[in-house]
């Protein structure tokens, strides 16, 4: 939050009333004072530092209080700095064009010491009030939106977690729904990783999985989603795909994996992937449809490894 002390501003032309209002105001708070002699004074001032309160006189050579007011109000910067007017112009035409400019309270000369405090220290109040309620609005959507993050995100590797893609294809699906079309969907599972585990410890397992994630995440498309299924399992969703085109991408992402030497602490190894591929099919639904995905993989890991297999699909999707 910004400074503690409460910042007054006084702004009138005559300098005698000046140093009234600010001798009232020193000694009966602790408010930090500063003072301007015109309106455009008062806005150098303001440029500089923002009070916490203005109390401004109407009549004033150039720009007058009104002017003043009015334009604090329209400014984004300097809107919800409450501002009373302090004047001798005790007109009810005055005191209303005086709210309708944005000021908060108006007091005519002369005043009463005691009731003029009051109406300052209310304001003041109100203020502070509202920048902590804020404040306290902003650390909340900050907390929240990291809430969102962590529920949302595989912590190990940085990518969309199950419950994240599970929204995603959701969203995807009712896309197809409305549009027509289907989007693909690869299971894809480390092979051998109980392995990777056991002769190099878990530390490179974990390794494995980011760097995984990493060269998928790589070579797919902006508009591709990858997310960490549940242990060595990864799923990826490729909106608006037929199943060949999955099945071309399966294939490029297994060729790089494979590729890939892995270096961590002293150990040089490579792994593979096994890839199941099936589309999304609107009369299955979404489950049935990785379930289809997820038999393909199972497939390719009973057959061999390393090695992508298409699930059957009876209705081909058209665009
Ligand atoms: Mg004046």
């Amino acid at each position: 939050m910004k400074k503690d002390k409460t910042l007054v501003l006084i702004v009138d032309d005559n300098k005698q009333n000046l140093k009234v209002l600010g001798n009232v105001l020193k000694e009966n708070t602790d408010y930090n004072l500063a003072f301007a002699i015109s309106g455009e004074e008062a806005f150098a001032y303001i440029n500089k530092s923002l009070p916490d309160m203005v109390l401004l006189d109407v009549m004033m050579p150039g720009m007058d209080g009104f002017t003043v007011c009015s334009e604090l109000s329209k400014n984004e910067q300097t809107s919800d700095i409450p501002i009373i007017f302090i004047t001798a112009k005790s007109e009810t035409e005055d005191i209303i064009k005086g709210f309708e400019a944005g000021g908060v309270d108006y007091v005519t000369k002369p005043f009463n010491d005691a009731e003029l405090l009051v109406r300052i220290n209310t304001h003041v109040e109100m203020k502070k009030s509202r920048d902590m309620l804020e404040q306290k609005n902003k650390e909340l959507k900050e907390a929240y939106d990291k809430i969102e993050y962590l529920a949302l995100t595989d912590m190990l590797t940085g990518i969309p977690n199950r419950r994240n893609i599970t929204n995603m294809m959701n969203k995807e699906a009712s896309r197809c729904r409305r549009n027509g079309g289907t989007f693909s969907m690869i299971m894809c599972d480390i092979d051998f990783f109980k392995k990777v585990n056991d002769t190099y410890g878990h530390d490179t397992g974990d390794f494995v999985l980011k760097r995984v994630a990493d060269i998928i995440q790589k070579n797919l498309r902006q508009q591709d989603i990858i997310a960490r299924w549940g242990g060595e399992e990864f799923l990826i969703v490729l909106p608006e795909t037929m199943i060949e085109d999955g099945v071309r991408v399966s294939e490029k992402l297994r060729e790089s994996i494979e590729k890939d030497t892995m270096e961590y602490e002293e150990h040089k190894f490579s792994i593979t992937m096994t890839f199941g591929v099936a589309v999304y099919e609107q009369d299955l639904g979404i489950e049935k449809s990785i379930k289809k995905a997820d038999d393909a993989l199972y497939q390719g890991k009973q057959s061999g490894r390393n090695k992508v297999v298409q699930a059957h699909v009876k209705l081909r999707n058209s665009f």
